[in-house]
């Protein structure tokens, strides 16, 4: 159950659109703060070294005009003048690598210079930036004097990390928020994208599953491609709809012409019948008869149900007892219930009347009497009741038989279908389709509730009074 979820989830367009979406905010977040760190790195780096690259500018100018003793006045100048302010840290090396002068201001200590030491050896003129703890850094700039010694200019600068490192932990504490922030707005997003294809799925599901071919789907104006897509199914359905209505007007004219000449067939077949003398010859034309019975009477069905679904019925009503026009079907299948062995039960309440068109009535309450005895095995049980409610009379039937697959009940009102194990069975597929023609004529309902294998329970509900 929770693996065949995932696996939805996983195929889920809805959810693929969510994720790729949080990907790419992410993404797009990340490149951000990175573009960003490198920019105030290299902002603060470049602070640090102007002042530092002016203060070694000057003291190579003192050098080159006055030699040490100039620099040596000016370092001692600069030290009582800026007093509380930071002082640099100054060293001549001679080219030997002795070193000719050094100022070492009072917040540098004694392992910095060390370190410097250790690293600013050197006979190249550069850049050098020592990490000295947490919340400072040493920079020290170096270049090479006209007498080929080295002067090198330093500070304790703040350290980049005391303003990187909140930085980097605001960003991690941004980016949870961001994070969910991306999921939910993607699956919001997400989510009202796919409207028109859900809206596309459960108009195609309710057609499969009602038969209903009036179902369409409501277009959003707010998504020009999506809307199309909605229109083009809606136009689809529209010609299917039309096709479908098509075919049901050329079976009813085809129903209709061919009444007359199959009416004349078999009365030219019923007259020779009485004449022939020859038994092989009587014996084809009385079977003759009795196909053109079974054709004419498919035809008449198709013409009953297609003048009820027009509107077109004409029923004769009276205040008729259900009951008793229930006791005549019942007396007219008593045959092939005892052949079958199906025993049927009754149970009718006194006061079952209402005002229909007792022909009509019969002739659906024996189609679906004649179901339930064909499609229930030999021995099975079949029960009839009859009960009254406020204003309406309902009439159930339910058998022990093969019952009705849920994948066809939306079909057994179509005319002409047929469930695949009723195949072994004589008919045509037209019995439910005229009992729902008829109970709607008469403003009724007819319902089915069936589980395969177990039986099935037909229920025809009709106003007591009709209505209108
Ligand atoms: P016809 O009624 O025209 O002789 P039919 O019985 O096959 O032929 P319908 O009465 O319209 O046609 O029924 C349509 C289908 O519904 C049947 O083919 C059968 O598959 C199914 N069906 C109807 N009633 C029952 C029932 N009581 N039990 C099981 N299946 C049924
Ligand atoms: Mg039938």
């Amino acid at each position: 159950m929770s693996s065949n979820l995932l696996k939805h989830w996983s195929r889920s367009f809805a959810v693929r659109l969510t994720l790729g979406y949080a990907l790419i905010f992410t993404l797009s977040a990340v490149v951000l703060f990175s573009l960003l760190y490198v920019l105030l790195a290299s902002a603060l780096e470049r602070k640090d070294r102007e002042v530092i690259e002016a203060r070694l500018k000057e003291c190579a100018a003192v050098y080159s005009s006055g030699g040490l003793p100039a620099l040596r006045n000016l370092v001692k100048l600069n030290s009582t003048d800026e007093g509380k302010s930071k002082s640099f840290f100054v060293r001549v090396t001679g080219n030997l690598g002795s070193v000719l002068f050094v100022n070492v201001p009072n917040d540098w200590l004694q392992a910095d210079e060390a370190s410097l030491q250790s690293q600013g050896d050197t006979t190249r003129a550069e850049w050098l930036r020592i990490p000295k703890d947490d919340e400072k850094d040493l920079t020290v700039a170096s270049a090479r004097l006209y007498d080929g010694s080295l002067l090198q200019v330093g500070r304790s600068t703040n350290s980049r990390e005391t303003v990187l490192q909140p930085f980097r932990l605001n960003f991690l504490l941004v980016m949870t928020p961001t994070l969910v922030l991306a999921v939910l707005g993607g699956a919001f997003f997400a989510h009202r994208a796919t409207k028109p294809v859900r809206d596309v799925v459960a108009t195609a599901r309710t057609i499969s599953d009602t038969g209903d071919f009036s179902a369409r789907v409501t277009a959003q104006a707010s998504q020009a491609e999506l809307e199309e897509l909605a229109t083009e199914f809606n136009r689809l359905l529209d010609k299917n709809d039309a096709l479908i209505q098509g075919m049901r007007h050329a079976l009813d004219n085809v129903a209709h012409d061919l009444r007359t000449p199959l009416t004349r067939l078999r009365g030219t077949a019923e007259a020779a019948v009485q004449t022939t003398p020859d038994p092989v010859a009587r014996e084809a034309l009385a079977d003759c008869v009795e196909e053109s019975d079974r054709v004419l009477t498919m035809l008449k069905a198709l013409m009953d149900i297609s003048e009820a679904e027009a509107g077109m019925m004409r029923l004769h009503r009276e205040l008729t007892s259900i009951p008793s026009l229930l006791e005549q079907v019942i007396a007219l299948y008593e045959l092939i219930s005892e052949e079958k062995h199906i025993t049927i039960t009754t149970d009718f309440a006194s006061d079952c009347k209402a005002s229909v068109d007792p022909t009509r009535m019969s002739q659906a309450l024996a189609n679906l009497l004649d179901n339930a005895l064909k499609y229930t095995p030999e021995g099975g049980k079949v029960h009839l009741a009859c009960r009254a409610a406020a204003n309406t009379v309902s009439v159930s039937i339910h058998d022990t038989g093969i019952g009705i697959p849920a994948t066809d009940q939306p079909h057994i009102w179509n005319r002409l279908y047929r469930g695949d194990k009723s195949r072994a069975q004589r008919g045509l597929g037209l019995g439910l389709s005229l009992v729902k023609a008829i109970v709607e004529a008469h403003h009724g309902t007819v319902a089915v509730t069936s589980e395969a294998g177990k039986g099935t329970e037909f229920v025809i509900t009709v106003p007591q009074i009709p209505l209108g």
